[in-house]
């Protein structure tokens, strides 16, 4: 699949900015697996920290759990997945090509080479593995290819220790694994990825209600954290589309740079009774003793998706020079406008010298400030080359510690977006930037 110039561009920063790498990329890499680096980790930490905050933190009706990756398999012979987990693949018969039929709409020749195409196979996207020394049908295994099996599983343990009434929910963040059959667009579509999954489990006659709510609350996450509105979306899927155990599913698109434009970044789903149903669960109402099988909805978001979307919609390039000092130049600078609780560092600390009699006080702030925040230490190259290295990785505050530091022992804080300069006690500096990053 071509990539837009600006995924291009995307690309090659997260590599030198240190954000992600092409996983083995020694050996000529794996194609659909990635590797995080001191940046991305911390970017993909923070939007699982602003996640599990909003729905597992601020709330007092939704639990967490952190699940085994494999498990019995007849959790997913029961979930349908050994059965329906496929994609439709076709392969081209002169340059072997293989393409996810869905990608091709109705395509009759192979877009590589024009060439012949087979008909559709199905393609289960499970990976496969064995459990134990003996590598036979009884003992294969499955990397779990969605979080949610996993928390529908330990329904009753999780609702019977911690004594919960429908309705209530239960959040799990983790790796899930597709074999899929065309990985690409960078991180969009890979073969391992992290999903922020929620099961929330309600009585039957509020599904609508609940179901509105969730795509409503997941919207506002995303604008929460800075995507901007006009580049988000919401597409209810057809009922001709929906998965087997979906009675609707409406997918929040983002604007990515890249084939039709949209493409679906979550997706809510009513998953109905079906899940729990399948594994035999079922609910006792304590107040009015009905036993009754809870419907369930499903907010389903990627990490890596999600950091996508982030990286793309706070990719700026600003033209003209932003920074003070004489390099100021024509030259195109990048800012990365990174929500505050996103950004990897939230703090740089840059001493206008390197002389140890800035040296040393400038550290001392480094150290003290490290308790509180992720915070960098930069003292290469001149101050305005320095500002813009931070203002490239989305770092919204930077402290410099110059000469009249050591007279009136205060600091120059710049904001990374509106360029103002305040002038901050260095014993106020910690309560200042907790205000401001708050
Ligand atoms: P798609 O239609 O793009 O294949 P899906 O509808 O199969 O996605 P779900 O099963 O609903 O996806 O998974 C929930 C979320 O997990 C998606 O909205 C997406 O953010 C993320 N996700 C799914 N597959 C991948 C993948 N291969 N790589 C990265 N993220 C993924």
């Amino acid at each position: 699949m071509n990539e837009s110039p600006k995924m291009e561009k995307l690309v090659s920063f997260c590599k030198q900015r240190g954000f992600i790498f092409p996983s083995a990329e020694k050996y000529g890499g794996l194609q659909g697996f990635w590797d995080f680096g001191p940046l991305g980790v911390e970017l993909k930490n923070n939007i699982k920290k602003a996640w599990w905050k909003r729905f597992v933190q601020e709330r007092g009706d939704i639990v967490g759990l952190d699940s085994a990756i494999i498990t019995n398999p007849t959790v997913w012979e029961k979930s349908g997945h050994v059965e329906g987990f496929s994609d439709k693949l076709v392969e081209c018969k002169k340059c072997h090509h293989r393409f996810k039929a869905d990608d091709l709409a109705k395509m009759e020749k192979c877009p590589d080479c024009e060439g012949e195409l087979t008909n559709e196979k199905s393609f289960n996207t499970m990976f496969k593995t064995f459990v134990g020394p003996v590598e036979d049908s009884t003992s294969t295994a499955y990397l779990r290819p969605e979080t949610a099996q996993n928390i529908f599983i330990n329904f009753d343990n999780v609702r019977q220790a911690m004594r919960l009434k429908v309705p209530f929910g239960i959040a799990q963040i983790g790796k899930a694994f597709r074999n899929e059959i065309t990985p690409g667009n960078f991180i969009f579509r890979s073969r391992e990825f992290e999903q922020m999954e929620l099961e929330y489990f309600i009585n039957k006659k509020d599904d609508e209600k609940w179901f509105k709510k969730w795509v409503d609350d997941s919207f506002q996450w995303f604008i929460d954290l800075g995507i901007k509105k006009e580049n988000l979306r919401l597409f209810k899927q057809p009922k001709t589309e929906l998965a087997h155990y979906s009675k609707a599913t409406t997918d929040i698109e983002y604007k990515f740079p890249f084939d039709k434009g949209f493409a679906e970044l979550m997706g809510i789903a009513n998953r109905t009774d079906f899940d729990l149903k399948s594994h035999g669960f079922e609910y006792r109402d304590e107040e009015n003793k009905t036993v009754f099988v809870p419907y369930v909805i499903e907010p389903s978001a990627g990490v890596d998706r999600a950091a996508l979307a982030f990286m793309l919609d706070a990719y700026d390039e600003v033209k003209g020079g932003r920074t003070t000092t004489t390099e100021s130049n024509k030259e195109v600078e990048v800012v990365l406008r990174l929500h505050k609780d996103l950004a990897p560092y939230k703090v740089a600390i840059l001493p206008l010298s390197k002389k140890e009699q800035l040296a040393k006080p400038a550290q001392d702030i480094y150290h003290d400030l490290q308790k509180h925040f992720m915070v960098a230490y930069d003292d290469v190259s001149s101050i305005g080359r320095r500002y813009r290295r931070q203002d490239e990785i989305g770092t919204p505050y930077c402290v410099t510690f110059d000469f009249d530091s050591l007279d009136d022992k205060k600091v120059t804080v710049r904001d990374r977006d509106t360029m103002k300069q305040d002038r901050v006690e260095i014993g106020d500096l910690k309560n200042y930037l907790e205000e401001k990053l708050d």
